[in-house]
């Protein structure tokens, strides 16, 4: 019998921990980098609580040294999603019965595991197969993740609490069912704690997930996996299904049980998946839920009235931390023409200070790109700027994938305003700067308002506040997270809650209420105490 009513109050972030040398939080970390560089862990498909080995391989390797081999997975082709997907329907009626505070006990639990044993060990993952170091690996992959657990469980006990008004007579409620269907989790290579979240937001509202990891997270995210069984969530709750990403997408899109798609990646696969689903709209028994958050052009906008020295630091924090590969990356720049020698000679001055490398080496701020396609294309975008007219690199350039990916922290200098590297996602240490006339700080808004497609991050620099102001309410629909004098990346989960718009996705909020309304089916009740036996209204009698 459950019949208590819990509350979960507002948790407190996960502290981020400090790995000084001779810490035991570092200790453990060490040994646990160098079992599973020593390690080749072979990864099976878990589908319905079972290991699946299809003999259809492919290699997890260390981005930063690519001829070692990590781990060895095994694809899913299409018998095994059609597999997922009837394993994800199987577990529905029982998971969407299950009380939801017995969910939500499920999901701190993989909180508490994150903040204790797994913790070196999704760290571990991350660094060595996405090219994370500690801080980032840290940040992501254990407190990220953990925040992520423990505010949706709040943030649940406040939607459900969200009710109606009774009138005399009656009783109304509301009831959350999670989606009739399975809910399709598509997630990308740059933050272990999204690949989690994609699935435990869903889960948490009763929902049943088929995952599609992105092929180089496939180790930390199958570490996740792992944690999320010991935590106790049941089997065929969440299917792990390592694939082809067109393969997965055709198929999950033509099932008429499609409830949702929680995506986070690029917009060009988004695009994709949702076209799919128009393709498929008159066969689905509900109209899925598309929830994707994708790619970005973040921006740094700097009012005359700002300091060099802090734009440098955000700027080079911005541009480069984790290669350049978070989705708030800053990656343009407006700066007065008068400012720009200064916060350049700075940014030089950091870029000659820091070194780049394997993610064990703590001394490497940088490490690398996370696979080839992605050091092409970085090198493609490069090379177009060292042929071009109207720009030049002026700091950094230097790329080389001998042995790792590394491209080095790179500024690209411009006259145009429309630069292909103004107004394209790069996805790397690459950061183009527009140097504007001191007085045409309105031209230099326009441009930075109508350049880029997209919508997701961006920040105004400036000690002139009501200038500041000014340029904030012009660039009103350029960002879903906007930052005045921070660099426009870090937001942290339950203070800033992450999307954007235009063609950066459906901004429904990662780490924040809203994006759980996402994934339930409200259903209002109304029950009437005495019902009424005669259908006279009272005018009607004489
Ligand atoms: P990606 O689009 O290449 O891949 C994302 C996922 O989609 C992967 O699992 C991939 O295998 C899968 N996929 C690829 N083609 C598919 C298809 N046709 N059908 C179904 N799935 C398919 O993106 P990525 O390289 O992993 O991540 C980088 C991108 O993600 C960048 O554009 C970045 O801005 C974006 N991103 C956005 C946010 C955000 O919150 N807005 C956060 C992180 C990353």
């Amino acid at each position: 019998m459950k019949n208590a009513i819990i509350s979960f109050p507002c948790p407190a972030n996960e502290p981020v921990k400090t790995y000084l040398e001779g810490s035991p939080e570092r200790i453990a970390l060490d040994e646990e980098l160098e079992r599973q560089y020593n390690t080749v862990v072979e990864i099976p498909l878990i589908i319905g609580g079972k290991e699946i080995f299809t003999g259809n391989i492919k290699e997890v390797v260390c981005p930063h040294e690519h001829g070692h081999v990590l781990a060895r997975y095994h694809q899913a082709g299409e018998k095994e999603i059609k597999m997922a997907i009837d394993a994800a329907m199987t577990a529905h009626k029982q998971w969407a019965e299950t009380d939801w505070t017995v969910r939500a006990a499920i999901v701190l639990k993989c909180a508490e595991l994150l903040s204790t044993k797994y913790r070196p060990i999704m760290n571990a993952a991350t660094m060595l197969g996405q090219s994370k170091n500690i801080f980032q690996a840290e940040i992501d992959s254990a407190c990220e993740t953990i925040d992520f657990f423990r505010y949706n469980v709040h943030y649940a006990s406040k939607l459900y609490a969200i009710q109606p008004k009774d009138g005399k007579g009656f009783i109304d409620s509301t009831e959350y069912r999670p989606l009739e269907g399975f809910v399709l989790a598509v997630t990308p290579f740059n933050f272990t704690s999204i690949a989690s979240n994609l699935n435990m937001t869903p889960v948490l509202l009763g929902n049943t997930t088929v995952w599609k990891p992105s092929g180089t997270a496939v180790l930390s995210n199958y570490y996740m996996m792992k944690m999320f069984e010991e935590a106790g969530v049941p089997a065929g709750v969440v299917n792990f299904v390592p694939s082809k990403g067109s393969e997965i997408g055709r198929i999950c899109c033509a099932s008429k049980d499609l409830a949702g798609i929680h995506f986070t990646g690029s917009t060009a696969t988004f695009q994709t998946l949702w076209k799919s689903v128009g393709e498929n709209i008159a066969h689905y028994v509900s109209y899925p839920r598309l929830v994707g958050e994708t790619g970005g052009k973040d921006y740094i906008f700097v009012h005359p009235s700002a300091v060099a020295d802090e734009i440098a630091w955000a700027a080079f924090s911005g541009a480069y931390e984790f290669q350049g590969q978070k989705c708030s990356a800053a990656s343009r720049i407006y700066v007065p023409k008068s400012m720009w020698p200064a916060v350049l000679e700075k940014m030089k001055k950091f870029a000659s200070e820091i070194s780049m490398g394997d993610v064990r080496d703590p001394q490497n701020y940088i490490n690398a790109v996370i696979d080839e396609t992605s050091w092409d294309n970085i090198d493609s975008y490069l090379k177009y700027a060292e042929a071009a007219d109207d720009a030049k690199i002026v700091m950094g350039g230097g790329r080389d994938k001998s042995v790792g990916y590394f491209v080095e922290p790179t500024v690209i200098e411009t006259s145009n305003p429309h630069f292909k590297t103004m107004e394209e996602e790069i996805f790397g240490p690459v950061l183009t700067v527009y140097p504007y006339d001191d007085d045409k700080v309105w031209e230099a808004v326009h441009d930075l308002d109508t350049t880029s497609p997209y919508g997701l991050t961006g920040s105004v620099f400036g000690r002139d506040r009501l200038e500041v102001q000014k340029i904030a309410d012009a660039l009103c629909y350029t960002a879903g997270n906007f930052y005045i004098n921070d660099r426009p990346t870090g937001a942290v989960v339950g203070m800033q809650p992450f999307g954007g718009s235009r063609a950066s996705g459906t901004n429904d909020k990662a780490g924040g209420e809203f994006n759980l309304i996402r994934w339930v089916l409200p259903r209002c009740i109304k029950e009437t105490l005495v019902t009424p036996t005669d259908y006279h209204y009272s005018y009607m009698k004489k």
